[in-house]
């Protein structure tokens, strides 16, 4: 597990007691969500979990980190027979045919190694590798805000934006694996230059990181926001986080910012729900912590901006499985494996 520091908790989901004995033959799976951090669970076929581990990722060295999801996947699988199958959800590009991890931006390079088949040999499981908002929409879908509709559209803010698609009751990935990068909507045509490469994308205007560099520009730009509670802020570090609970504590700068946010993003979303007719929209990641105050402008910018037979039989809500969603959805995936 390399020098990481290694944390173990314990929890369980949804409405089942906690449970750490391990029952019976119950079938059993692991799901990973794979980014600046390692999160892993051990997991029932109802989606509740049994057991979680994490570990900061290694992000210098490939060799290192393959070596931390194997670490990983062996502490939660412990002395467990009944796990068959690890999922992993995973923050880049995945081709989900060939299980290959094609664009990497923000953990460290391993395409000069085959991962799925290293993860097979070492762990002994079938292993299924997939974007981490796939996997996280996924988990919504099986066990979350999304159960029981066929339709589906998930979003997920928070560093980055991603979303995951279910459309007739089958999670969509496009030709090669690459469908739902949402946050890369084009949204202008004159504005900031995206991670992507690509400029004006939904991202550069709606993420974590976006938000926070909003508020700093409305600090600059207009003296009327100089008795915000954030204004303190700008000598330390000034998070979304810390964006959002000024918002809560109705903070003038905070709620404007998040209102405007919210209106981006309803209007990305509406041209969702007027090219898809889904069902529902599940809106879940760090910048929902926000509560109403984020959702209730997505809301009112979308019923704007969404044809109205559309906009009747689409609901607009928030996430159930909150950080949870990944490692959730993962193991789901690994429950009802389809390659
Ligand atoms: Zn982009």
């Amino acid at each position: 597990m390399g020098a990481q520091q290694a944390e173990e908790s314990r929890q369980s989901h949804g409405d089942g007691e906690v449970n750490h004995s391990m029952a019976g033959s119950e079938q059993l799976y692991i799901g990973l969500d794979v980014g600046r951090t390692i999160r892993g669970a051990l997991v029932r076929a109802d989606g509740s979990i049994l057991r979680q581990h994490r570990v900061v990722s290694e992000v210098s060295n490939a060799r290192i980190f393959i070596d931390q999801l194997i670490d990983v996947i062996k502490a939660l699988r412990a002395d467990t027979e009944e796990v068959t199958a690890a999922g992993i959800g995973w923050a880049g590009l995945v081709n989900q045919r060939e299980q290959r991890i094609e664009v990497n931006p923000n953990l460290v390079d391993v395409s000069s190694y085959d991962l799925h088949a290293e993860l097979e040999r070492a762990t002994g499981f079938t292993v299924v590798i997939d974007n981490d908002a796939n996997a996280a929409a996924y988990g919504e879908w099986r066990s979350g805000a999304a159960r029981g509709f066929n339709d589906v559209f998930y979003v997920t803010l928070g560093t980055g934006i991603g979303s995951g698609l279910i459309l007739g009751g089958q999670l969509q990935r496009g030709s090669r694996g690459f469908a739902g990068e949402f946050g890369h909507f084009k949204i202008s045509d004159d504005g900031l230059e995206c991670g992507c490469g690509g400029t004006g994308c939904l991202e550069t205007m709606a993420s974590g990181p976006n938000i926070v560099r909003r508020v700093r520009e409305q600090l600059f730009s207009d003296p009327s926001f100089s008795l915000s509670k954030l204004a303190r802020d700008m000598e330390g570090i000034l998070t979304a986080e810390r964006v959002e609970r000024a918002a809560i504590e109705k903070d003038d700068l905070a709620l404007s910012v998040l209102k405007e946010t919210g209106r981006i993003l309803g209007n990305a979303v509406a041209s969702v729900i007027n090219l898809l007719n889904v069902e529902v929209v599940v809106l879940g990641g760090g910048v929902m912590a926000a509560g109403d105050l984020i959702l209730e402008p997505i809301r009112e910018a979308a019923q704007r901006a969404t044809l109205s037979p559309a906009l009747e039989c689409c609901r607009i809500v928030p996430a159930e499985l909150g950080q949870d969603a990944g490692i959730i959805g993962a193991a789901l995936l690994a429950r009802d494996m389809r390659i």
